[in-house]
């Protein structure tokens, strides 16, 4: 029986970066399930339909295959139609993209077996915003991962420049106030805590400090 470890929040809670490091100490599978939606985010935004054209989407969910792999290093990679698109979905644009098309809830149900057959196969860290109430709701393990607002635009601001991308912080606050209400205010799969999950709050916690909190709860309860 795989173990599947379920890590929701909102953006920039240092999720992925955690999660990552996280796997790598239990020897699990990370998966990101937020480059699905931004996968499919790319191809609307590629594609020139509006990120709330709904049944402009929902036509083009019919003939798209998006699918999760990973590279020699052991990183996820994301394929739209058989091309690895990872490096192309971390825009501001593309975020948003994917917020708003995450609403959907066929795109929700597109993505579902998807990342459900991942956790039947191997054991994951499996981190998005619905994975400890819809995605795994058997998940051995729930961590609800946040910070403050202010931290979050922070993190994903010293993210985006290191990527030697041209933005201001003000607007990546913008954004992350945005997607958190658009996530935690649609009507499928809204961004909450699952009931049996542990919020820990990283806003007063450096890298090292909350990889090893989530580890030990991680420990403590496997
Ligand atoms: O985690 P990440 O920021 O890459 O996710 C991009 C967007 O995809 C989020 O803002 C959210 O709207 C959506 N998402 C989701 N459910 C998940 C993962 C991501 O709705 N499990």
């Amino acid at each position: 029986m795989n173990i599947a470890i379920a890590i929701d929040g909102p953006a920039g809670a240092g999720k992925s970066t955690i999660a990552k490091l996280a796997a790598k100490e239990l020897s699990f599978i990370y998966v990101d399930t937020g480059a699905l939606y931004r996968a499919i985010g790319l191809c609307a935004y590629k594609k020139g339909i509006g990120s709330k054209d709904v049944p402009a989407i929902l036509d083009m969910i019919k003939d798209i295959k998006v699918e999760l792999a990973f590279n020699d290093r052991k990183e996820q990679i994301v394929l739209l139609n058989g091309e690895d698109v990872t490096a192309f979905i971390r825009t501001p644009e593309i975020s948003m993209y994917a917020s708003d098309v995450s609403a959907i809830p066929q795109v929700r149900a597109f993505l579902l077996d998807l990342q459900r057959n991942m956790a039947k196969t191997n054991n994951v860290i499996m981190d998005g915003r619905d994975i400890g109430t819809v995605v795994l709701p058997d998940a051995k393990i729930k961590i609800f991962l946040t910070a403050s607002p202010e931290v979050r635009a922070k993190r994903r601001y010293d993210e985006l420049i290191e990527k030697g991308m041209d933005v201001n912080y003000d607007d990546v606050l913008k954004d992350v106030v945005t997607r958190d209400y658009n996530d935690s205010h649609r009507d499928v799969a809204p961004l909450k805590p699952a009931d049996d999950s542990v919020v820990v709050d990283t806003s007063k916690l450096d890298l090292e400090q909350s990889v090893a909190k989530l580890i030990s709860i991680m420990k403590e309860r496997m």
